[in-house]
Order: C-alpha cells, then structure tokens, then sequence
C-alpha cells in the first residue's frame, strides 16, 4: 500500500515511521524542500493547488493528511479514498463553523459570537461578557490570531489588529485545566479512545502532556468520549481524531478539534499499546484497531527552540527522545522527550531529573 501524506512535519515523519513494519511505503507533499518527513520518505515538493496535490497523488493507494490548512478543494478533487474525510478538515479550518457542529451535537462550547466588525462586537461583547478572546475564524494555531481582551478598548484595538472581520469573539473560561481525549475510528465504524491527557502550554504552545490527566473519573472519561462519538459519527469519520476541552470541574467544554494525529497523542509512542500513528494507519486501511491501553504513566515534554544535551536525556530511566532533524529556530517544536514511569511518583521525579519542565 502507498500512502500519500500531505504535510511533511513532525507527524508526516512519525506517521511512517509508524507504518513501515506494517509494510507501507510513504510520499510525502510538502511546499518546502527541508521539510523533516523527507527525511524518512520520499518528498514531493508543491504548492497546496488542486493540479499539483493531483499529480502528488498519482500512483497512490489512499491519502492522508497532517497538516490542517490543506485546502478543502484541493482534497476533495482527488479521484482516490482521502481520510479523513474533507468534511471534517472543513469545519476544523473555520473556528466558528467548528463550535456551532459541536454546539449542534449538544456538546458544550465557551459562548460564542462572530464577529465582521464593530456592531458585531458590541454584540458579542454583550452576550459572552468580559474577559474574551478575539480570535480570527480561519488560519490560526499555537495561540496566534488571537487576543485575550479585558475592556471595551481592547476589544476595539483587537478587532483592528486582528482584520476587522471573519473573527469570532469567546468567553474567557477560568479552566481548572486543559484536556485533550484523541479518538480512532475505523472503516468499518469501530471505535477506540485513548485516556484523557493533561496538557499544559506557554506562550500559546503545548508544553507537557501528562497521561494519563491525573484524578480524571470514569465520568469525566465517559463524557468525553460521548462527545467524540458524536463528532466521529456525524463526520463519518476514518482515523484519529483529537478533540482539546477546558475541564471546569466535572464539565468539560469543547474548545478545538484536529482531523489527524496530535503533539498532545505523542506518548503513545512508547506509553500505550498502540500508537496514535499506527492506529491512524490502521483505521485508514480497514485493518482492526489496536489497544489503547497504557504502558504505564507518561509525560511529554515538546522541544521548543533548542537542542538539549541528548545524553542526559537518555540518562533518565524510562525517557525516550524524539528528535524531529528540523533546524532549530526560536519557537519551533524540533522535538519531544516521553517518559513511562510505573506510577504517578516515579513520573514526577522523572520529570524532576529531565530538568525540562
Ligand atoms: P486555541 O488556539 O483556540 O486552542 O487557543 C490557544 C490557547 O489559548 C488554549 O489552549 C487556551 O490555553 C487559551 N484559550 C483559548 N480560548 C480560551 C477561552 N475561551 N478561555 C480561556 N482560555 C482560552
């Protein structure tokens, strides 16, 4: 089976590297030639347009994709199986059509108003209240395209920086934390959830993933997974789905969903039966989906900006490295360290030794 991934960053490279024992080769579609998936697959360098992801495609047995802003259009051209579905890329490009279909399957969302301009603001403003963020509608990631406003003024001045239109305007949630639940469908309709992860960011950029989400309840795990069941279903959706929510006590309110493989799934690398990569594959070809059971208690911690000193990383019990062979740039997540512990303790001074976190 070849395989087409459109997007050649991090999760294109892991996504075959996970794929290559089950006998799958790998093309990569990427508009940079230095993109890191080339590393470890073939790279086809283009232009996201229909003509070219066309040509990209040629000879391959079904596509996927890593990458969010891949246009809709260009994936719905394709005359060969694309998963997920265009559908599902669709709505998590579009932040206010995002919230209204989970709004619509009766999952809670912060309250929401869009905005094309300053009636529209006043108007949310009114009806979400301060504090909120304005954020832009399309294009944003890792907490850019948008501001965190506390006043009218701010407001107005954020409405200007941000565009003037195509925002939407949320209530700011006093979150006890943040979680995110990644989710697997297969071909044939079967299911299967990973263990609510705690995720931790600064500066809009996910830090540390802890899973499985300490104290997390049954409940709480239930309800998730009631919520991304409804999601899948009324996607029709094929692979591996991550939805992020901010937990307020037993509640849990749907903030973003991504149509692919997750920075917050990477532990189950080492740190579940089944990776989200391998599974994400699996579910793409139809072939039964793997245990999601855990290994033990994992932390990951991304790489942003800098290259630690490999070996005393490996030095810690349980730590594995990820090194995504990207050059190092302020900002930029160029890798990630997972450690499996046995318990809640061991993790946690693991962590203390990385001198990561
Ligand atoms: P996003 O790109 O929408 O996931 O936002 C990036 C980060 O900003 C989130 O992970 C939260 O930490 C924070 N954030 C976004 N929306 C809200 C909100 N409505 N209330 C509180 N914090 C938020």
């Amino acid at each position: 089976m070849r395989i087409g991934v459109l997007g050649g960053g991090q999760l294109g490279r892991m996504l075959a590297l996970a794929g290559y024992p089950l006998g799958l080769s790998f093309r990569i579609f990427d508009p940079s030639e230095e993109a890191c998936a080339g590393q470890v697959a073939p790279l086809f360098v283009g232009r996201y347009r229909a003509e070219e992801v066309g040509r990209f495609a040629e000879g391959l047995d079904l596509v996927t994709y890593e990458f969010e802003n891949v246009p809709v259009e260009a994936v719905r051209s394709l005359p060969l199986p694309v998963f997920p579905p265009a559908r599902a890329l669709e709505v998590a490009q579009d932040r206010l059509l995002e919230k209204e279909f989970f709004r619509g399957l009766g999952v809670p969302t912060p309250p929401f108003h869009p905005v094309d301009g300053p009636e529209d603001l006043q108007e949310g403003l009114l009806r979400v209240g301060l504090p909120a963020l304005l954020k832009t509608r399309r294009g944003g990631y890792d907490g850019k395209g948008q501001a965190l406003v506390r006043t009218l003024e701010e407001a107005q001045g954020a409405l200007e920086a941000l565009g003037g239109k195509g925002l939407l305007l949320e209530g700011f949630v006093p979150f006890d934390r943040e979680v995110s639940l990644l989710a697997v469908r297969g071909r044939g309709g079967e299911v299967a959830f990973y263990p609510l992860v705690e995720n931790r960011h600064q500066g809009g950029i996910l830090r540390l993933s802890l899973a499985p989400a300490a104290g997390a309840s049954p409940k709480l795990q239930k309800k998730a997974e009631g919520y991304a069941q409804r999601a899948l279903e009324a996607l029709d959706y094929v692979g591996v789905l991550a939805l992020e929510f901010f937990q307020v006590g037993e509640e849990l309110l749907f903030n973003e969903m991504a149509p692919r493989v997750h920075n917050s799934g990477h532990w189950t690398i080492e740190g579940a039966e089944t990776s989200q990569f391998e599974n994400h594959l699996r579910a793409l070809l139809g072939l039964p989906l793997g245990s999601t059971a855990l290994r033990g208690y994992s932390a990951m911690v991304n790489l942003i900006g800098f290259r630690p000193d490999f070996a005393q990383i490996l030095s810690v019990k349980g730590a594995h490295l990820h090194w995504y062979g990207k050059e190092v740039r302020p900002g930029r997540k160029v890798g990630h360290v997972t450690l499996v512990a046995p318990d809640e303790a061991r993790r946690e001074e693991g962590l203390r030794a990385l001198g990561l976190v």
